[in-house]
């Protein structure tokens, strides 16, 4: 098998959400922040890279860049009415068109890039010039609707990239299994009637989009079956999300037959993400990654794409990323999480965990598996 190819360009880093605090617009009792604030911030993932170059691991990866995600990519998903009111306020003055993805000038571009760079990893994959593919830019794109941007995201970075690859290489089945601790719903809209496109999310239970949970939504007409929400209790930690992968992901994955794995990997679940409630460490990417690496070599020759998402802890993305790329590229360092005991101690005792199993369970038998 080929090594991993690592997809990054540092031109993503530089797309701005303005002046923010948190997820709120400066004005009113909200102060100007202190340094980065807007959570969308480029430091995760920039430390992400560092620690993969001063871990060794980046020198043993496939580093590479993409071009743009040409308007011809981004047409298959978004109305050009869109991309033409992206692409003017992005020129003259960023803007937010929803409340909760503001652009600053010259993102527009940013966000093809990033879309291009998703593009290009499962591109390459598909073309066999590696074994297997990570993808680290922003903005991130799972919340993102065709015409309209959502929750940090700016185009459907993924959807781009699958219709892309279903135009060069033909391929028809594709699983997506989001990890990232909001709901793919996004993902979840422009797929929802597709039958070749199997949409799963993990996400904490009503946290974003606000109130939403899920669980009954499994697609319509010829898609019906095609989408699985697996929403968790706040507090959830590793025994829950290794349990989820176990009784629903893996049999549905197993079932569906994909020729194509793509992860949306947000780090938000992490115990101290600032966005979200759940409580996982770095061991539990770890496992998820090596579980999607088994279920891809079983099932569709190794091809297995891994996106980078949402994750807003400056001190912690970097350490679950690191998990994830080490578990993906079968490298090892010496990083050793820091976080771990005290993210052990936040574990959930066991009825917690007693009562997410018998929700798991259920939700399991209800779609056959
Ligand atoms: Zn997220």
């Amino acid at each position: 098998m080929g090594k991993t190819a690592f997809f990054t360009d540092e031109r993503t880093f530089w797309h701005t959400g303005g002046i923010q605090s948190l997820v709120l617009p400066v004005g009113g009792w909200v102060q100007p922040p202190s340094s980065a604030g807007f959570a969308e911030s480029p430091d995760s993932k920039r430390r992400l890279l560092s620690l993969l170059k001063v871990s060794g691991v980046a020198d043993k990866l496939d580093m590479r860049s993409a071009e743009p995600a040409s308007r011809e990519d981004l047409l298959r998903i978004h109305p050009a009415a869109y991309l033409e009111a992206f692409k003017h306020a992005s020129d003259t003055t960023g803007g937010d068109f929803s409340g909760s993805a503001p652009f600053g000038i010259g993102s527009y571009e940013i966000a093809a890039l990033s879309a291009g760079l998703a593009t290009g990893a499962i591109d390459a994959v598909l073309s066999g010039t590696c074994g297997n593919a990570f993808s680290l830019s922003r903005p991130p794109g799972h919340h993102c609707l065709p015409d309209m941007p959502l929750g940090f995201c700016l185009l459907a970075n993924i959807p781009i990239a699958i219709e892309a690859a279903r135009a060069r290489h033909g391929i028809e089945r594709v699983a997506i299994v989001d990890w990232d601790v909001h709901h793919g719903n996004g993902t979840q809209a422009i797929y929802y009637e597709d039958p070749d496109t199997l949409t799963i999310s993990l996400h904490q239970d009503r946290c974003f989009p606000p109130g939403y949970s899920g669980a009954e939504d499994i697609g319509t007409g010829r898609g019906t079956g095609a989408n699985i929400n697996i929403p968790l209790l706040p507090g959830g930690g590793h025994a829950v999300y290794m349990r989820a992968f176990e009784r629903i992901v893996v049999p549905a994955l197993e079932a569906f037959k994909p020729d194509l794995i793509v992860v949306a990997s947000g780090l938000d679940a992490s115990a101290v993400d600032p966005l979200a409630r759940m409580n996982l460490h770095s061991d539990s990417f770890r496992n998820m990654t090596r579980t999607m690496v088994d279920a891809a070599a079983r099932l569709c020759g190794g091809r297995l794409v891994i996106i980078h998402e949402g994750g807003y802890s400056e001190t912690y993305v970097p350490f679950c990323g690191q998990a994830v790329i080490e578990a993906l590229s079968g490298e090892t360092s010496a990083v050793v999480d820091p976080l771990m005991e005290m993210a052990l101690a936040w574990q959930p005792e066991e009825r917690f965990d007693a009562l997410q199993f018998g929700i798991l369970e259920e939700m399991a038998r209800s779609r056959g598996l």
